[in-house]
């Protein structure tokens, strides 16, 4: 898995710069970064903002939107995790789901309050965990990985789209 185990070659997200501890803040840290790019293309009047540069590349908001749905999952995992049983989780297919949700009508200012809460409540989530809970087996689409290795992967994607909203913003 990229970004999980070495440095992922398109955004620079080295996994091993972030501590267990860390993830938390880490994840709260990026939806900040989320906001500060959606209100710059707000006052820009950044036409990727809401709508898409083409068919197959998201907007900010619906980048957001997706990142926003991965700490949720986040939160959902720190809640079924289990010491003695493999908790099954899915993920969804994130084109379905972005297409779904209609975040291009979401107001932006919302959107930005969605995504800071959202990481809130991940951090709290994994700030709640008992002791090694980091270290308990979730069944993630069928495939057996520790809950803290599952949290890395969503902390690089929210790096990582981060990224994506950050050259969107500067075209
Ligand atoms: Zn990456």
């Amino acid at each position: 898995m990229q970004g999980v185990t070495e440095v992922c070659s398109e955004c620079e997200f080295d996994p091993h710069q972030i501590a267990p501890d860390q993830l938390g803040p880490e994840l709260l840290q990026l939806a900040i970064g989320y906001e500060a790019i959606i209100a710059d293309a707000s006052v820009s009047g950044c036409l990727a903002l809401s709508s898409r540069p083409s068919a197959e590349t998201w907007s900010i908001l619906e980048y957001t939107g997706h990142v926003e749905f991965i700490y949720g999952s986040v939160g959902q995992m720190c809640e079924i995790a289990d010491a003695d049983e493999l908790a099954p989780i899915n993920g969804v297919d994130p084109d379905e789901h972005v297409d779904n949700a209609h975040f291009n009508e979401v107001a932006p200012t919302d959107m930005s309050e969605r995504i800071h809460r959202s990481g809130e409540q991940a951090r709290d989530a994994l700030a709640g965990l008992e002791s090694g809970a980091l270290n308990w087996t979730l069944l993630f689409n069928g495939n057996p990985a520790p809950l803290g290795l599952l949290t890395l992967a969503m902390v690089h994607e929210g790096h990582h789209h981060l990224r994506d909203i950050t050259r969107l913003a500067a075209r």
